[in-house]
Order: structure tokens, then C-alpha cells, then sequence
């Protein structure tokens, strides 16, 4: 994934003509600060990557996995940069990534690894600084035990150090839906584009978690003429040429039960899933999902990149070369970090805003960011991928 999104960089600044010292600048971080997080006779590898604040204070999610390392929270830093650049925030870009599987701790040892995170940074972390979010495992409950450190810690009790906290201590309205809700907005601005919104659409979904599960709900009540046929979550896939009711498949998730207890649907592992004949795919699980091991199987005419860095750069000219239209993942799940956003501002003002004023705002700062994307793909002749990262590249070098 870092060399996917550093060779992207590479090639955007070249085709921009920046010189090679302008280009490793874009590309290496400001700080990386790697720690350890003691809870009880365990020691957990514990980072935050802050890569650029250009445009305002670091901004980016911490992710609880057992596969974090260095390298994925830098590349995950470098996409933040990329994607504030790209959608136009006013934000830098940064990351942060506990390896530790966080079902593996009980409520308290979670609670005290979320403090000891938080209090370790709060030297570089703040409403002006850095102000991180949640990601992968990680949720609102986690968020407002760091927020609620901070505050102890500092006496900043405004709650603009991180967002994606709960509603009721000064969370958005609208946050937790937003990436997939931006999904759905861009999708459909890039159906639009391609003459094929009101067309009927099968689509599939790897990865059904909260983004992939938003993505679903918000599309079966907003375009139901795109038809959910296929979802996967770890454990396993279903697929069903007359489709799958996104909302069960919550419940299901909601519930402990499994996929595969799915009434009228059949089993599929990810590489079959991956495989299936649908008109669009969308990847809402991990970072490189598609690569040379399997981009060949894909038969799916978009993707969605609703997941970071899911398709790797190698698959991505492969799919290129052979028509498939990639909606690339700074502009596919921005919308988290616009209604992160927009969180904050609420926070610093003091006020809370209506969903569908959140929700309207958002509408309004993904379907310009597509605009934009569509256009310099036509403009420099690229796959909307590199026009994302020419977007982005540009306006970092040249404000
Ligand atoms: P999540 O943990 O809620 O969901 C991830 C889902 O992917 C889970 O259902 C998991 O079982 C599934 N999964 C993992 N590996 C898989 C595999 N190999 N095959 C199939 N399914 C697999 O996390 P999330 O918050 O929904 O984030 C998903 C992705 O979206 C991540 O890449 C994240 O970085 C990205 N993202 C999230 C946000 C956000 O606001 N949460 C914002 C931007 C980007």
C-alpha cells in the first residue's frame, strides 16, 4: 500500500513537472511517533504518523488491528494528505495504529489501552495540532474514552482534539455514516458521468462492516434500481442473483449470526466473490484486496475504492488496460474525513447542526471533488485514480 501511494505521488508530481527533491518532500512524513502501550503483562507496538499539515492540523483515523505496522500507518498517513488535498479541506494528513487485535481485551484493559494512547500524544496532538478519528475497530466509545483523557490531561474540555466521539459529547450527527454515505453520493455522481445512473446495476460488497454496511442501507433506500448481490465480512461470503436485503445482513451482523445462515444464498469465499459478474464492485474491507494475484478473476466494470489503498498499483494498470473504471479511494471514502470535518467545526463553534444540514454539506463537497476528478482525468488523458492523486499533488505543491 506505501508503495502504491508513493508511486502515484512519483507519477502525479512528474506529470505536473515537479522536480525530484519537490516530489520526496510530498512524499516523507513530518514525525512518526512509534511507542508502546503497557496493559497489564502485554507491551503493544503503538504508532502515530503525522505526515503533513500544509492546510491545518494533522487529520486521520487510529486503527486497533493485529496486522498494524509502520509502514501501513505511513502509507494510511500519506492517503489522509492526499484525500484533505483532493476533497479541498482545509486538514493535513495523518495516522495513528495499535497492533493489537482488540477482541483479545477485555472492556478495561480496551479502556486503559485507548487512555494510554491518548496520553502518550497529547504533546502532539490537539484541536489546532492533530485531531484524530477512528478507523478500523475503533469506534465512538473508544474515541470519547481518548477524548475524554485529553481533556483530563489538558483541561481542553471543547472536544475539537478528536472526532468521531458520540453524539451526546459533542459527536456529529450524520459522522458515523458519512464514508459510506459519500460512497453512494460519488458512485452515483460517476454513474451520472458515464450515462448509466438510472441503468439497473448489480453490485457487491467486500468488507460488510460500517462503511460497507452504510454504503448498502443508504443505496437500497436512495438508488433501489442498484442491486446488492453479494457481501462478505472475514468470516464469509453470500451471493444471490435476486439480491440481498442490506438490512438483514445488518441484523445478521448486529446479531453474531453468520452470513452463511442466509436464507436463499450461497456461499462464496473472497477470491470467488471478487470473481462474481456484477456491474460494480465495491471494496470496503482492508488495503490491497486486489493485486496480481487475483485482478485477473475480476470481471466487475467499476470499482469502488471504498476501503484505503484495496486495489494495488499493478492491478490497477491491469484493470485500466482492460476499460474497468477504478473510483479511486481519496475521493470514494472522503466523506468520513468531510463530516470528521465538519465535526470540528461544530465543536470549535459550539454547536450542533442538523443531520440533513450535515448531510447537505457533504452532498455538496464530494459531488466537487468528482466534478473536479472527472475533468482532470480529461484534461491530462489519466484513469481517475492518477486524476485524484494530480488533484491532490497539485494543490499541496501549489496551494
Ligand atoms: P470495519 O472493521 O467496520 O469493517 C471492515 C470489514 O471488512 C469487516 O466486516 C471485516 O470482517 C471485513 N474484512 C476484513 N478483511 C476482509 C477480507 N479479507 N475479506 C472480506 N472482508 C474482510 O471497518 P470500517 O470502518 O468499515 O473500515 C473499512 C475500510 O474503510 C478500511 O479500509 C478503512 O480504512 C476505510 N475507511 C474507513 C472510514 C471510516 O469512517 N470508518 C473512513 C475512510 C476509510
Amino acid at each position: 500500500m506505501l508503495s502504491t501511494a508513493q508511486s502515484l505521488i512519483r507519477r502525479a508530481g512528474e506529470k505536473l513537472g515537479l522536480s525530484q527533491t519537490e516530489i520526496e518532500k510530498l512524499i516523507a512524513p513530518d514525525r512518526e511517533h512509534v511507542f508502546e502501550i503497557v496493559v497489564g503483562d502485554r507491551k503493544l507496538p503503538a504508532y502515530r504518523v503525522q505526515h503533513s499539515r500544509k492546510f491545518g492540523p494533522y487529520k486521520g483515523g487510529i486503527r486497533f488491528h493485529p496486522e498494524v505496522h509502520l509502514d501501513e500507518v505511513r502509507a494510511l498517513a500519506t492517503l489522509m494528505s492526499l484525500k484533505t488535498a483532493a476533497v479541498g479541506l482545509p486538514l493535513g494528513g495523518g495516522k495513528g495504529g495499535v497492533a493489537v487485535d482488540p477482541k483479545s481485551l477485555d472492556d478495561a484493559a480496551l479502556e486503559e489501552v485507548s487512555r494510554q494512547y491518548a496520553r502518550t500524544l497529547v504533546p502532539h496532538i490537539g484541536p489546532n495540532q492533530d485531531v484524530p478519528a477512528p478507523d478500523v475497530n475503533t469506534d465512538a466509545r473508544i474515541i470519547d474514552w481518548m477524548a475524554d483523557e485529553y481533556a483530563k490531561v489538558t483541561g481542553d474540555t471543547s472536544g475539537a482534539a478528536f472526532t468521531g466521539k458520540s453524539v451526546g459529547k459533542g459527536g456529529s450527527l450524520g459522522r458515523e455514516a458519512a464514508t459510506g454515505r459519500g460512497g453512494v453520493i460519488a458512485t452515483a455522481e460517476l454513474l451520472q458521468a458515464k450515462d448509466e445512473a438510472d441503468k439497473p446495476l448489480t453490485y457487491a460488497v467486500q468488507g460488510y462492516g460500517n462503511v460497507g454496511a452504510f454504503f448498502a442501507t443508504i443505496a437500497a433506500s436512495e438508488y433501489p434500481e442498484w442491486k446488492l448481490v453479494a457481501a462478505s465480512d472475514s468470516s464469509a461470503g453470500v451471493y444471490a442473483e435476486a439480491g440481498l436485503d442490506a438490512k438483514t445482513l445488518d441484523r445478521y451482523k448486529a446479531g453474531g449470526k453468520r452470513f452463511s445462515d442466509y436464507t436463499g444464498a450461497t456461499v462464496v469465499t473472497n477470491d470467488e466473490l471478487l470473481a462474481l459478474p456484477v456491474d460494480i464492485l465495491v471494496l470496503a474491507g482492508l488495503g490491497d484486496a486486489v493485486t496480481e494475484r487475483n485482478m485477473a478473476a475480476v470481471r466487475a466494470r467499476y470499482i469502488i475504492e471504498l476501503a484505503n489503498g484495496p486495489v494495488n498499483e499493478a492491478a490497477a494498470r491491469h484493470l485500466d488496460g482492460r476499460g474497468v473504471t477504478i473510483l479511486p479511494d481519496i475521493i470514494a471514502n472522503a466523506g468520513g474525513v468531510v463530516v470528521s470535518y465538519l465535526e470540528w467545526l461544530q465543536n470549535k463553534a459550539g454547536e450542533q447542526w442538523s443531520e440533513q444540514e450535515v448531510n447537505d454539506k457533504l452532498r455538496t463537497s464530494i459531488v466537487k471533488a468528482v466534478e473536479k476528478m472527472l475533468a482532470t482525468s480529461r484534461t491530462h488523458t489519466v484513469p481517475l485514480k492518477e486524476a485524484a492523486f494530480i488533484m491532490a499533488v497539485e494543490r499541496l505543491t501549489r496551494g
